[in-house]
């Protein structure tokens, strides 16, 4: 079957801007929402002329979209329609193709609900974090849990699969009121579940705090790594005991309902990025013939965006980072990474750099090896950046992947 495209469509707009966002997203006037799904729209109608000039390959059949932000569903319905029609016109989406729309609970209007269905969405990914309302309260998001409940139902009936996604250690949480919540998802029957640990950096308002210090979000009421690392390892077990499995560090699903546009991610499959700090990876075929990677990535400037200059740098990826991409991506999963399919992409010579770094890996208990199969363990996953830093560079120190590298460019 031929190659197809994932296409992710940014819609940074939200309703409340919630203590924990590290997204280029934002409160932003209603009145702003038409100019941006115009130049959405403008992205989409001209990546066809862009990939030509720029030499990259971009399938012409669209396997996946994926709406995320931000909250799309702030959007009125007839500017969804709009991005769709775009699509339609500059693209083939498969009559398979998964469409995901993030959506804030409370926020789904039965218009937008109606639009969702016409534009064939096949599923909802659910920004709900916490289902005990303190917590959500405390972090500026919107709902409750009985709006959940109620919401998953609306969605499930208009045949819709939906997502939940939870976070752990946010402020408030223990690791009773976290089960509480991870059995109330239990108890939705969702299809899928996406469980994230609370990410600490500058970017959010609650990261600042508890970087810098202070009271007004909820820092000092942050449970510790070791009781967030419990919470996910109790997450990880109470979701497979309800026949959600994990397939990802961070996504659990029923069988056949793991989410495809995400799975190219970590497969290295194409995606194109269009909107806000939207971002692609494509091959190009001019690069000696059998496509080298090349990353870019849209402005997060949404003022810039907005005038048109949404471009930022291209990075070309070297069959040596790609190598090492191959690993920490692919190692994501939970079915691990196949030696074999490495050894048939990047020879051998290149991948038996790597035997040192796995075998260090397999001793101190992150990594498993069974056959031709290597896999992050349990503990491997929630020290998974530690397990990922270690692949890095190896490539690019071997001369073998060195050449590799060269003879590719
Ligand atoms: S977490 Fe989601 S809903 Fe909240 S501000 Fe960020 S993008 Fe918007």
């Amino acid at each position: 079957m031929s190659e197809t495209l994932g296409l992710y469509i940014s819609v940074p707009f939200c309703r409340a801007k919630c203590t924990y966002c590290n997204f280029a997203s934002g409160v932003f006037p209603a009145s702003e929402h038409e100019l941006y799904v115009m130049r959405v729209c403008g992205e989409i109608r001209r990546a066809w002329e862009r990939a030509e000039s720029a030499g990259w390959r971009l399938p012409e059949r669209v396997g996946s979209v994926y709406l995320g932000g931000g909250t799309p569903s702030t959007l009125e319905p007839e500017r969804l329609r709009e991005i769709f029609v775009a699509i339609g016109e500059s693209f083939v989406i498969e009559r398979n193709a998964e469409v995901t729309v993030e959506c804030a609970p409370g926020q789904i209007a039965a218009d937008f609900l109606k639009a969702m269905v016409e534009v064939r969405a096949t599923r909802v990914s659910l920004g709900v974090q916490s289902m005990v309302d303190t917590e959500a309260a405390a972090t500026g998001r919107m709902h409750t849990r009985a709006i959940v409940e109620d919401d998953v139902r609306r969605l499930r009936d208009a045949g819709l699969a939906v997502n939940v996604d939870l976070i752990a250690g946010l402020p408030g949480q223990t690791l009773a009121s976290w089960m509480e919540s991870v059995e109330a998802v239990c108890g939705l029957g969702v299809e899928h579940a996406s469980l994230y640990m609370l990410e600490v950096d500058e970017d959010s308002r609650l990261g600042r705090e508890l970087i810098g210090g202070g009271a007004r979000y909820g820092a000092g009421l942050v449970a510790t790594d070791d009781t967030v690392a419990a919470m996910y390892e109790s997450g990880c077990e109470r979701l497979e005991r309800a026949g959600v499995r994990q397939y990802e560090i961070s996504n659990f699903a029923r069988p056949g309902a793991e989410a495809r546009h995400n799975l190219r991610y970590w497969r290295r499959e194409p995606y194109l990025g269009v909107g806000l700090d939207a971002h692609s990876m494509l091959r190009g075929w001019n690069d000696g013939g059998d496509g080298g990677v090349v990353r870019f990535g849209n402005t997060d400037d949404l003022a810039d965006y907005l005038n048109g200059e949404m471009e930022a740098e291209v990075e070309r990826v070297d069959r040596a980072a790609e190598l090492e991409e191959a690993w920490f991506l692919g190692l994501r999963l939970v079915e691990g990474v196949s030696l074999a399919a490495l050894h048939a992409e990047f020879g051998g010579q290149a991948v038996a750099a790597f035997d040192d770094v796995v075998a260090e890996l397999v001793d101190d208990g992150l990594l498993t090896r069974a056959g031709e199969r290597v896999a992050l363990m349990t503990r491997g996953r929630m020290l998974s950046n530690e397990v990922f830093g270690r692949f890095l560079g190896v490539a690019s120190k071997d001369s073998s992947a060195a050449e590799l590298s060269l003879s590719t460019q």
